[in-house]
C-alpha cells in the first residue's frame, strides 16, 4: 500500500466544508492534490472557503502569504472522477449517503492502482459496506478528519471487516504526514467520537426543550462544569443541526432508543434553522 513517501498526487472527492479542509490540508504539507466535485459551483465554494482559511492563518502570523500561495497553486479542480485515475490515495468526503459513496468507490476501484488506499470520512456509515461496493475492500478504510480540518488536530482512523494490515498502517502514516494525531475505532456505528457525541448533543438539547435552564445556562454548565470549549447547543449549532440530525437518525436505527433524535432538533430542521450555517440554530448569527 502506498504511502506518504510514494505519494505526490492526492486526490480528494467533494469540495464541500470536509472536503476542501483535507485539500488544503494536503496541500500545505506539499501534496499536489485533485480535488473532485459534480458542479463548478460547489468548486468554486470549496476553493472560496480554502481562499478564506488561508488568509486567516496569514492574518495569524500562522503561515506566509507565499506559503499561502504555493498552496493554491498545488490545488487542482476538476469534475471528472477520471481525473483521480493517477492519484497516489484517494479521500472521499462526498455527501452522507451510502449509495453515493459506494458509487465512487466502485467508480475508483476501476479507476485507480490496487496499491492505492481509498479513504472515506464518512461520520457515521459503515466503511465494512462502503468497501463492499469494490473488489479490493482491503484497501478501504475511514479517515475521518474532524471540522474544520484546517484547525482540528484529529483523526479517527476506522478500520472495516476486511481493511488489511498495510491499509491501516498506511493511514496512520497518511494522517501524521499531515500533521494529525490519531485514534483507532472498530467499524461501528458512530465510531468512537459520534456514538458518544451525539447522545450528548441530543440530551442537551432535550434539557433545553423541557425547561431545565436556557441555552445559555445549559451551555455554560457545561462548559465550565465539564472543561469542554463548547456547550451542546452551540457545538449543535456550530456543526451543523441537519448533520447531527442525520447522524442521530442513524445511530437511532443501529443501536436503539437510547439514540433517538431530540424532537427540538427535528422541529429546527425542519424550520430551516440549520444553526451557524443558516444564520440561526439555538443562537442567531450575523
Ligand atoms: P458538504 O455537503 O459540505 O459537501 C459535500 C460535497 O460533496 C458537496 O459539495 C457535493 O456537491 C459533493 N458531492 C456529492 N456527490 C459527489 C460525488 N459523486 N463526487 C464528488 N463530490 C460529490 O458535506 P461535508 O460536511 O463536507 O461532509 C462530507 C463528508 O464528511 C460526509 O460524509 C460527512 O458525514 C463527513 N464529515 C462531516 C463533518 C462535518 O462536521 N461537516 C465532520 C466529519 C465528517
Amino acid at each position: 500500500m502506498r504511502g506518504p513517501a510514494d505519494i505526490e498526487r492526492f486526490g480528494v472527492v467533494g469540495a464541500g466544508r470536509m472536503g476542501a479542509g483535507i485539500a488544503q490540508v494536503a496541500a500545505m504539507e506539499g501534496f499536489e492534490v485533485v480535488m473532485r466535485d459534480v458542479e463548478q459551483a460547489f468548486l468554486d465554494d470549496g476553493f472560496e472557503r480554502i481562499e478564506e482559511s488561508l488568509d486567516r492563518l496569514v492574518d495569524r502570523d500562522a503561515i506566509s502569504e507565499s506559503e499561502a500561495e504555493a498552496t493554491r497553486d498545488r490545488i487542482t479542480g476538476t469534475l471528472e472522477l477520471e481525473d483521480l485515475a493517477d492519484c497516489d490515495i484517494v479521500v472521499e468526503a462526498a455527501v452522507e449517503n451510502m449509495e453515493i459513496k459506494q458509487d465512487v468507490f466502485a467508480d475508483l476501484d476501476d479507476l485507480t492502482d490496487e496499491d492505492v488506499m481509498l479513504a472515506t470520512n464518512t461520520s457515521t456509515l459503515s466503511v465494512t459496506s462502503i468497501a463492499s461496493a469494490t473488489d479490493a475492500p482491503d484497501r478501504v478504510v475511514g479517515l475521518h478528519f474532524m471540522n474544520p480540518v484546517p484547525v482540528m488536530e484529529g483523526v479517527e482512523v476506522v478500520i472495516g471487516e476486511r481493511t488489511s494490515v498495510g491499509t491501516r498502517q498506511a493511514a496512520y502514516d497518511v494522517a501524521e504526514a499531515l500533521g494529525k494525531t490519531t485514534w483507532e475505532s472498530d467499524d461501528k456505528p458512530g465510531f468512537v467520537v459520534n456514538r458518544i457525541l451525539m447522545p450528548w448533543i441530543n440530551e442537551g438539547i432535550r434539557a433545553f426543550d423541557e425547561g431545565v435552564g436556557t441555552k445559555e445556562d445549559i451551555d455554560q454548565g457545561m462548559k465550565l462544569g465539564t472543561n469542554v470549549p463548547m456547550g451542546p447547543l452551540e457545538l449543535a449549532d456550530h456543526i451543523g443541526l441537519d448533520v447531527c440530525l442525520h447522524a442521530s437518525e442513524t445511530l437511532h436505527e443501529e443501536l436503539g432508543d437510547r439514540y433517538k433524535p431530540a424532537y427540538l432538533l427535528k422541529r429546527k430542521v425542519e424550520a430551516g434553522h440549520l444553526g451557524k450555517k443558516s444564520g440561526q440554530g439555538f443562537y442567531e448569527y450575523d
